[in-house]
């Protein structure tokens, strides 16, 4: 049997599973966007079945509804039938690009090919990472910060090693593509915040992008930057590989093997209790926390653990909705701007009137804080409010922007 055979059979036998319960409807972001069917996990299923088994044949609308999906696998936690929703669009999608079905936009496809040579994408983004530093704001989704311009995560790891020795548990770390070349200031505050925490960090040599980007896209590339990891990470001698992205440590999860657990950061210091950071007792900082999709749906964790956000110091509540998607969806915001910024829209509106000051709105994916931003820049949100990453809130050395 070929597995271009194999495969289409597995796919059916999952698309066989789906009862047609509808208890997915509830939970899908574009469902309840435009109330119609074929915009649904069960609606995007039947067209995919259909076309499949040869009942229905390849038609535009199958194509966009296909790409109406945002990918935030909210379906596939509400599913009583464990359809693997996610595995299914993923596999769609990638057949629907391949065979020129749907072309992701040129400046996706740019940059799928640049995140797969690491050296060059860092070169090519040093100018951005010059002008978040400067403090300009030159982009809708380039929330604030100061990365260092020259400096790699990697030879930050080895500077903090050298200066406090610390003798505890041995960690991995994947710095990523978009989060090391534009948002390294986070990768910073990360191993700060587990040095700190008395881990020993190593910044793998050789490791890639996740794949999330492909993924994401549909475009190839996927299986080389996951055997690229497994050539960086597989062999290591560690307590944990750790993400400080949630979408990126799910992507790296499955391209290692099932005994190399990928631990999302937060979640890995819950279990050790971080350090508590102390705030003035009339600190009035308030915390929304958001919960991104990946973490929830992808990594399956519960949240971030409570003693996390406890140890920020701050007076913290889960934003309302926290568990809802922001309409980011890795590209989805590049691809369909109007559904995420719909999406956002609705998600957002609670910051204008949500106490504190400052307003934090704290989540753990960088390309969820990219969107949480854009809130601001597009007059979503009309009150002043800060984007910041969990980590950053329990760093020794944080930053305030505002
Ligand atoms: S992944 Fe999200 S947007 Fe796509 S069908 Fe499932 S719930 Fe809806
Ligand atoms: S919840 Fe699962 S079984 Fe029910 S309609 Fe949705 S995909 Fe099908």
């Amino acid at each position: 049997m070929t597995p271009a055979l194999q495969s289409s059979i597995s796919r059916s036998n999952y698309f066989s599973n789906c009862t047609h319960c509808g208890f997915c409807l509830a939970v899908c972001p574009t469902y309840k966007l435009t109330g119609d069917e074929n915009n649904s996990p069960r609606g995007r299923l039947r067209l995919w079945s259909e076309e499949a088994s040869g009942r229905l044949s390849k038609d535009k609308w199958t194509d966009f509804y296909t790409e109406e999906c945002v990918g935030c696998l909210a379906c596939e936690t509400a599913c009583p039938a464990t359809v693997p929703y996610g595995e299914l669009f993923e596999q769609t999608r990638h057949q629907h690009v391949a065979s020129n079905r749907f072309k992701p936009k040129l400046q996706l496809r740019l940059a799928s090919a640049a995140v797969q040579r690491l050296l060059i994408f860092n070169l090519a983004m040093l100018p951005t990472r010059l002008l978040r530093r400067m403090g300009a704001r030159v982009h809708r989704f380039l929330f604030p910060g100061r990365p260092a311009v020259f400096q790699s995560t990697a030879a930050y790891a080895d500077e903090l090693m050298q200066r406090h020795r610390p003798t505890g548990p041995r960690v991995a770390f994947l710095t990523g593509c978009l989060m090391e070349a534009a948002f390294r200031e986070i990768n910073f505050a990360t191993l700060r915040v587990l040095i700190e925490n008395n881990c020993r960090v190593i910044i793998p040599e050789g490791q890639g992008c996740c794949g999330a980007f492909q993924e994401h896209t549909g475009l190839d590339g996927v299986e080389k930057l996951r055997a690229q990891n497994r050539r960086a990470f597989c062999s290591l001698d560690v307590d944990a590989i750790v993400s400080n992205s949630s979408g990126c440590g799910y992507a790296l999860g499955k391209a290692l093997h099932p005994n190399q657990q990928v631990r999302d950061v937060l979640g890995f210091l819950g279990e050790l209790g971080p350090v508590k950071r102390q705030r003035a007792n009339n600190d009035e900082t308030r915390v929304y926390v958001d919960l991104p999709c990946h973490l929830v749906h992808g990594q399956k964790m519960e949240g971030i653990p409570t003693k996390v956000l406890d140890a920020t110091g701050y007076h913290w509540e889960l934003a309302p909705n926290a568990k809802d998607c922001c309409g980011s969806g890795g590209v989805y915001n590049i691809q369909k701007p109007e559904n995420a910024h719909a999406i956002l829209k609705e998600k957002s509106a609670f910051l204008n009137e949500a106490e504190g000051a400052p307003v934090i709105l704290a989540t753990s994916n960088h390309v969820c804080m990219m969107q949480w931003h854009s809130a601001g820049v597009a007059g979503l949100v009309t009150r002043p409010y800060e984007v910041r990453h969990v980590i950053q809130l329990l760093d020794p050395r944080e930053e305030v922007f505002s």
